[in-house]
Formats: structure tokens, sequence, C-alpha cells
């Protein structure tokens, strides 16, 4: 038997969102903020084009999407950093900056990756409890102490959708030593209405310490083929960069990428749709007589303690994969309205049995 690190053996390994079917055959896969509408032609078009030329290995350093990236959010290329996913960006941001002893330091309950990136780093996790619902930024300005290497804020918030606002984020910023990493995790930034909300990309510029992480996943759509980035200044982006695997961001997910951007102007109108679709959901939890937090992403958050799983069940029972957390609460992608309907439906009839 080979060795294995010990600490393999307490890692949870990561869930991710399954599909469901109910028994008269519906399926509704609302538990992992996917986009809901199918890829867009031009964009399968470039996928297939791109198909042609996959005998030979993808642009190392994805110059047209970098480039393409960089005109979009008028930065340097030289700010930009890709790979695998924002998540395996996220891992990368681990490698740079962890060493034994190290920590990180997260709110929680956040995205389920940072845990375990953290232990796969050989990092030690510092997580700051919620206050209700939202980071709590005093507290984890607190929690930071000479060890600290890295600091997230995921902003919206997986799994709440709430946010922070920008006098507490500055005030945050402010608080933070020049030597500790601050990554604002905007994998739902599209999302955000809420004019108070910092776009990352409007302060990272004089702050040396701050990365922006963004993915073509959740608004662009592009999930299954893992295209994430990070803009920050060239130290921490050239630095992040030497940390990709070779050719991890692959020719049909490069192409992929740069043909999204190419059509924005069709993804947001997308986007907008789901923004609506989210205030109705919410609204109508509410009437329904649900505690909803407020949400800037593309899902919503119900706090059920330990009636979570038994509520995930009711979902799946009617063909709606939600995303519980055990004795916590379930997260709920927007889909389409008629995936939207049907979850509705269900939590209406959970609540009233
Ligand atoms: N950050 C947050 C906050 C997320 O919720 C997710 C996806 N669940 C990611 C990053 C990673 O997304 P991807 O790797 O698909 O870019």
């Amino acid at each position: 038997m080979p060795r294995f690190r010990a600490i393999l053996d307490t890692m949870p390994a990561y869930k991710a969102g399954k599909a469901v079917v109910s028994a008269d055959g519906r399926s509704y896969k609302l538990s992992s903020n996917e986009s809901p509408y199918d890829p867009l032609p031009s964009v399968v078009e470039a996928i297939a084009k791109a198909a042609t030329e996959v005998h030979r290995y993808p642009d190392p350093a994805a110059t047209e999407l970098t480039d393409a990236i960089a005109e979009r959010y008028g930065v340097p290329a030289e700010h930009v950093a890709l790979g695998a996913g924002s998540v395996t960006v996220a891992q990368q941001l681990f490698e740079t900056v962890s060493e034994p002893g190290a920590e990180v330091v997260y709110a929680w309950r956040s995205f389920e990756a940072y845990p375990l990136l953290a232990d796969l780093a050989g990092a030690t996790s510092v997580r700051v409890p919620l206050a209700e619902e939202t980071h709590h930024l005093e507290a984890m300005a607190e929690a930071i102490t000479p060890e600290t290497r890295m600091v997230f804020v995921c902003n919206p918030n997986n799994p709440t959708g709430t946010v922070v606002r920008a006098a507490e984020l500055e005030a945050f910023l402010n608080r933070v030593p020049e030597n500790v990493l601050v990554v604002l995790d905007e994998a739902y930034r599209e999302y955000v209405r809420d004019a108070d909300v910092t776009d990352g990309l409007t302060v990272y510029r004089d702050r040396p310490n701050v990365a922006v992480l963004r993915t073509f996943s959740k608004a662009y759509g592009l999930a299954g083929l893992r295209v994430g980035y990070l803009i920050a200044n060239e130290p921490v982006a050239s630095a992040v960069r030497k940390t990709m695997v070779p050719f991890a961001v692959n020719h049909l997910a490069q192409a992929a990428a740069v043909a999204s951007l190419a059509a924005e102007d069709e993804l947001l109108e997308r986007v907008e749709a789901v923004v609506k679709e989210r205030t109705r959901v919410r609204e109508t939890l509410i009437a329904q007589g649900w505690t909803v937090p407020a949400t800037e992403a593309n899902f919503v958050w119900l706090r059920l303690g330990g009636r979570t799983m038994d509520f995930a069940a009711a979902c799946a029972a009617e063909g709606v994969a939600v995303r519980p957390f055990a004795d916590e609460g379930a997260r709920i992608s927007i889909g389409s309205p008629e995936a939207n309907d049907t979850f509705l439906a269900a939590a209406a009839a959970f609540r009233n049995a």
C-alpha cells in the first residue's frame, strides 16, 4: 500500500450538486448555480471550429483570451491570470501563498472549496462565522495574525447570496496588512444589482494585496468547460501564473470563452432575466412565510436547520435538486421559470405540510 498524506483521511470530499428525477420523470437541477440556458449557437460554433484543432496543444498563455479579458475590463494583459475554472485559480492562490503554518481566513459558511484547498495546500483554515448570513468583516480583520497569508471575501457569498458593501469593504481593506493577500471572489458579480457593492476591478489597482477572482461558469454559461481568471497587479498575477499546470486551460475552453465575450450582450440579457426571476422567487417565498436573505447572486438561501434534508427530499420528489447543507440550510439556484415554479410549489407544500 503506498503511503498517503495524513490530511486525506480527514478531508471531506467535495459534494457537487447532482440532478434528481421525480417519479413522473421531471428533472430540474437547481443545485450548482449554473446558467439555465443552452449555450449560444455562436459559442457552440466556436467550440466546433476549435475541435478540428485538438490534435495540437492549446496556446499555453491563452493569449487571445487573455487579451480579450484585458480589453473587456480595461486592464493590462499582465494583470490577468487564467485557470481551469476559478476554483483552480483559487487553488493556485493557495499554492502561491501557503507554507506549513500559514493561515487562511474566510467566512463560514462560504464556498465549500476553501477548506478543501486549504487542507490540500497544508494551510490552516481560520473560519469566521457569518453574522446574519453576511460576512462579518470586522471579526475577519480581527482574526488576522502574523501567520495569515490570505483572506477570502466571497462577494456575493455562496451559499447565502449576501453582499458586503463599499464602505465596509474599504474599511476592511484599510485594516488588512499589506503582506496579506485579499481575494475578492466575485464568481457571481454579473448578477449584482445593488450599486453599493464594490466591483473589485475598480479598487484593485491601488491595492497591491488585492486580487479579484472571476469565472465563465455562471453568467457566461461555460461551467462544463472550466475557465476562470484572476485580475490583480502584476506581481500577484505573475506569481499565480507560475503556479499554473502547463496547458491547464484547454483549447475548446479558450475558444468558447473568447466567443462568449464576443456575445456578451446576449449573455447579459440572460443574466437580466435570471435577476428578474430571482426577485420573483424571493418575493414568492417571502409571501409563503419563509425568511429569505436578500440575494445578489443567482440563488437563494433558506436556513432550515434540522429540517434541511427533509426539505431537500421533498424538492427531489418533485424532480428539483437543491443544494442542502445538513442542519444548516439549502441553497436553491434560480433556473428557468418552469423550474422555479416547480420549486416554489414544492416549497409551499413543505411549509403547509
Ligand atoms: N467561487 C465561488 C464563490 C463559487 O461559488 C464557485 C462555484 N461554485 C467558484 C468560485 C468556482 O467556479 P468555477 O471553478 O466553475 O469557476
